[in-house]
């Protein structure tokens, strides 16, 4: 079984008289965790307002994979947990960073660079173009798959060059954008994925889901025992030694 959380600051949802709660009334995080059950997937979520944000060394060291969705509360997540959350990445933990979580402190901290964009809310058209056909993240998902109302991100968006480009969005109003990057750090590998605004169903649409699910599976921890590092005994007799 491949042990997800689903994590978000969970704010825009529980504000009163705001439309995310019409689109999200269980919020952002049930729906996502509600639109991913697989038979190979044990699912929890967590929220800011829980204590350690629902994020103990318990919840992290029982999570192989971990979802983020954030925008308001950034500035509000504690740095002791977003080193815990680098940590657990950087010994093999997946991490998928959803939409404007790419301003969270955990996502700018694993890229090292501003993580800004351009951005736009009228609910235009976005048509996300599949660029790496043969990736386990794009398995299913077609030539592209369209999307009739998001908000516009569009470049540049100061990221480190990613190892996968999955997806390129395109916006009615002309914008291109980076829409499915793939990195490794230390052990761990990350995806990056732009839709999912708060005010617009996003994480109902069955190719959004079968993205997420894939990449779920794509950054589980695959590999066997950790690195070593340090001092190093010879393994074989070392006849050459300074004189
Ligand atoms: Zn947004």
């Amino acid at each position: 079984m491949i042990r997800v959380t689903v994590w978000n600051e969970y704010l825009h949802e529980r504000e009163e008289g705001s439309p995310v709660a019409d689109v999200y009334p269980e919020g952002i995080h049930k729906a996502i965790a509600n639109g991913i059950v697989s038979d190979d997937f044990q699912v929890r979520t967590a929220t800011l307002d829980q204590l350690e944000h629902g994020l103990t060394e318990e919840v992290l060291n029982e999570t192989d994979v971990l979802l983020w969705w954030g925008h308001r509360g950034h500035e509000q997540v504690s740095d002791l947990i977003v080193n815990r959350v680098h940590e657990r990445v950087l010994h093999g933990m997946g991490l998928i960073v959803l939409h404007s979580g790419h301003f969270s402190k955990i996502f700018k901290k694993l890229m090292g660079t501003s993580c800004d964009l351009r951005w736009r809310e009228v609910g235009e058209k976005e048509r996300v173009w599949v660029v790496d056909p043969a990736h386990p993240i794009a398995e299913g998902i077609g030539s592209y798959f369209e999307l009739p109302n998001e908000e516009m991100y569009g470049e540049h968006f100061d990221i480190p060059a990613p190892d996968d480009l999955v997806f390129v969005s395109w916006f009615e109003g002309g914008e291109v954008f980076r829409s499915g990057c793939t990195y490794h750090r230390g052990q761990g590998k990350v995806f990056y994925f732009r839709p999912g605004h708060e005010t617009y169903p996003t994480y109902y649409n069955e190719t959004v889901l079968q993205v997420i699910k894939n990449a779920i599976r794509w950054a589980t921890p695959k590999h066997g025992s950790l690195p070593i590092y340090g001092f190093n005994g010879p393994l074989e007799e070392i006849h050459t030694k300074k004189p």
